[in-house]
């Protein structure tokens, strides 16, 4: 019979039929597209896949994640796309597949052992489907068993990720049978040797004890016969990974370890665990201080079961473990369990993730039952419902973050000045907008430049507090040094009006009004003036103060550069640009806006010196400007590019289009162009009127 065949049989047992064939098709598929490949042992290469998928029915696993298994190897070695699977098997297996994909692509072995933890959860927030990992797992429990057949190095390194990153998954998911099986396998790759040697010394040990063994375990189950208990007593066996790291923890002596009995007990229900334990307490003394209640206060995992240690016969200790059936599934299974345990459909919420849920809620009932530390579930909470995201620096450590972080948070969270520095980001060595939120795995690099700033609008996007403080609080600094400087420039406007400026106003004058007005320094009081909050004018008026009633002489206005930043505005209603006459309106807290002079919306204000100062624009204004104009033109094909291309030929920039037509033959554009100042808006204009059809160009203001 062939291999699919035994599959499908033994699948029968616990899926319909139609899914036995779906599993079937995903085999067919699979060979077909690992034709002429061939594993490192000669076989060919399905042979991997099926006992992959093999290992998950031993789990009971659903159809899809046989399917998956089946072809988990496909996108990786065969380049057939995820799309062709999709086609074929449905999205559900494809994302499957793809998920263990990039599993298998990520490069684990570089890495510091310290960041061991960090690669787990990041493998467990990767992949958003907790089957993804289980397929992973088992993929790699038939790598391991067929480890001898590779090089010593790769051996080695296969070794070495399975102990440091699988192992740990498969026991923070609670399957100790497969953790187990990691360990050892990766002990005896890793040290041979010492593997080895403490394999003898664990056969030899156990010949001698077999009497004792049987003596103890022969009195145990008369014990429970007795009080008329119906239980299961099995001898115990440590496995070696497990004691190696026990000699090498605890510096304990390889006697010392194998001088103790390991025995458990297994019975129907809780009620009866607690009467084993009473029995067992009978027939043997127990040891002080070794008795541990997991049933009440379940280990970290979900682990339950009661364990004692009991003085046996001539002194020797015996470790006995006691729990219920359920429970000697759960540890030895964990969250594959619910897999496992045809339960009653109906109790079960259908689907897959729903089922690894479950598991969760379970574990995290038992905690709050036992009111036990919820730290372990918090950390299995965030794995399977992944909120962080994990991401390299380029450099290889790795970063953990908020879900929906973006290259900015990542930047604020390697350092403040990193932060405050950047100006683009590259995401797996790509340009990437600052704004695009990270995925885990990916590898961020913040490009930087001395003397950039934070822009205001990532705080629309940014996540985490530090960034968001950060931003917020460079700005701030930022507004005031630019805030300083324009209320130092407004106040010397006007003291210039009075023949003086404010280097030349004595100290003690400058002192008094700070007290009288309640600041500790003078930035304080050009700062204020800066953002509007009080007029540079009144300001003048009392440093002038004990020369009498001087008034101003002549009023020259204030030039604009373009550089004066966060604190000066142009207005959107009349959107001035250099060359027009302009007036600067000052309203408290939002410094200053300039309007055009004609503009409607300060008319009433324009002759207050208190609201509106006199403002021009410097020789060497920089900067683009908007303005608005209103094109009305003849309806012709292929329009808006005339009417673009122009614009650029005079060396503007279109930063907003919209048309409507008006008639059958006439149209008109709103056109928002950029512009450096009134000469060259002529000159776009100029173009735009050579156009044929143009009937007329407005530039719009308020
Ligand atoms: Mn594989």
């Amino acid at each position: 019979m062939l291999g699919i065949d035994v599959l499908a049989e033994r699948l029968s047992t616990y899926l319909g039929k139609d899914q036995v064939n779906l599993v079937r098709r995903a085999y067919y598929y699979a060979e077909q597209a690992h034709d002429g490949q061939r594993r490192r042992s000669g076989e060919p290469y399905v042979t991997h896949p099926l006992a992959v998928a093999n290992i998950l029915a031993d789990m009971h696993m659903d159809h899809q994640s046989l399917m998956a298994a089946m072809l988990h190897d496909v996108i990786e070695d065969t380049g057939i796309a995820k799309e062709a699977l999709c086609a074929q098997f449905g999205e559900t297996v494809a994302e499957l597949v793809d998920g263990v994909s990039k599993l298998t692509q990520m490069n684990f072995e570089t890495k510091a052992e310290a960041q061991a933890e960090n690669f787990q959860k990041m493998a467990m927030a990767m992949a958003r489907d907790i089957r993804v990992i289980l397929v992973k797992l088992a993929d790699r429990l038939h790598n391991m068993r067929t480890l001898e057949v590779l090089s010593g190095e790769k051996r080695r390194r296969i070794a070495k990720e399975t102990l440091e990153i699988y192992a740990p998954i498969a026991n923070r998911l609670g399957m100790h049978n497969v953790r187990v099986e990691f360990e050892d396998l990766g002990f005896k790759a890793m040290h041979p040797m010492r593997s080895e040697r403490i394999h003898q010394a664990v056969k030899r040990a156990r010949g001698n004890r077999k009497e004792l063994v049987a003596k103890i375990e022969h009195s145990l189950a008369n014990c429970l016969a007795v009080d008329g208990i119906a239980g299961d007593v099995s001898g115990r066996q440590k496995h070696l990974y497990g004691i190696y790291k026990k000699m090498r923890g605890k510096r304990r002596a390889f006697n010392e370890i194998m001088d103790v009995y390991a025995f458990r007990i297994v019975v129907d229900k809780v009620d009866t665990c607690y009467r084993v334990l009473g029995a067992v307490h009978n027939l043997y003394k127990p040891l002080p201080g070794r008795f541990k209640d997991y049933i009440a206060i379940p280990k970290a995992n979900g682990y339950q079961s009661l364990h004692t240690t009991l003085f046996g016969m001539h002194g020797v200790p015996i470790e006995i473990q006691i729990r219920t059936r359920e429970m000697e599934e759960m540890a030895n299974n964990g969250i594959a369990a619910h897999w496992l345990y045809k339960s009653n459909d109906d109790e079960l919420p259908k689907g897959t993730h729903a089922r690894a849920r479950q598991w969760v809620k379970g574990v995290l009932e038992l905690q709050q039952r036992a009111g036990n530390s919820l730290e372990f579930i918090e950390s299995v909470k965030i794995d399977l419902f992944p909120d962080e995201v994990y991401v390299f620096t380029p450099k290889g450590k790795i970063m953990e973050l908020p879900k929906g972080s973006t290259a900015v948070d990542f930047a604020y969270a390697v350092h403040t000045d990193v932060g405050n520095s950047c100006i683009a980001c590259r995401i797996n060595r790509r340009l990437a907008p600052l704004s695009e939120p990270l995925q885990s795995g990916s590898t961020v690099e913040i490009v930087s430049a001395p003397g950039a700033r934070p822009n205001p609008a990532w705080l629309n996007f940014v996540v985490t507090g530090k960034a968001r403080t950060h931003i917020r609080h460079a700005l701030k600094l930022q507004r005031r040094s630019e805030s300083v400087s324009l209320g130092e420039r407004l106040l010397n406007k006007v003291l210039n009006g009075f023949e003086t400026s404010l280097d030349r106003i004595p100290a003690e004058r400058v002192q008094h009004l700070l007290a009288e007005y309640r600041l500790e320094v003078i930035e304080d009081l050009l700062e204020d003036i800066g953002l509007g909050n009080r007029m540079a004018y009144v300001v003048a008026r009392r440093l002038q103060a004990s020369e009498g009633e001087a008034s101003p002489s002549s009023e020259s206005p204030l030039a604009i550069r373009g550089t004066e930043g966060l604190v000066l505005s142009y207005a959107k209603c009349c959107t001035p640009i250099p060359g027009d006459p302009i007036v600067g309106h000052l309203s408290a807290g939002k410094g200053m806006v300039v309007h055009l002079e004609s503009c409607r919306n300060i008319s009433e204000v324009r002759h207050n010196p208190e609201k509106c100062i006199q403002l021009a624009w410097a020789k060497d204004v920089s900067g683009e400007f908007n303005v608005e104009l209103r094109v009305e033109l003849e309806h012709q094909r292929g329009l808006i590019a005339l009417l673009a291309s122009s614009v650029n030929a005079a060396d503007g920039n279109i930063e907003k289009i919209s048309m409507d037509e008006r008639d059958g033959r006439t149209s008109v554009v709103q056109l928002v162009v950029s512009v450096h100042d009134r000469v060259h808006l002529a000159r776009v204009i100029r173009k735009l009127r050579a156009l044929n059809g143009v009937i007329r160009i407005t530039r719009m203001r308020a």
